[in-house]
């Protein structure tokens, strides 16, 4: 994952396969502190982001 780097707690992101249902983990660093930036223009302060990542596992370039 690409995630900004810096002192920042770890957010859990559970990719989900739609193709045979299996459901991993991978700890993005940063990315709690990339959604505070982002809701900072409406006043709006993230505390537990809840991020799902839905698509398909690619067999071929799986780690
Ligand atoms: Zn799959």
């Amino acid at each position: 994952m690409a995630c900004e780097q810096g002192p920042a707690s770890e957010t859990v992101v559970p990719p989900i396969c739609q193709g045979c249902s299996l459901i991993d983990e991978v700890v993005c660093e940063g990315l709690d502190r990339a959604l505070d930036n982002a809701a900072a223009p409406v006043d709006f302060a993230a505390r537990k982001p809840a991020i799902e990542l839905e698509g398909e596992c690619t067999s071929g370039s799986r780690r």
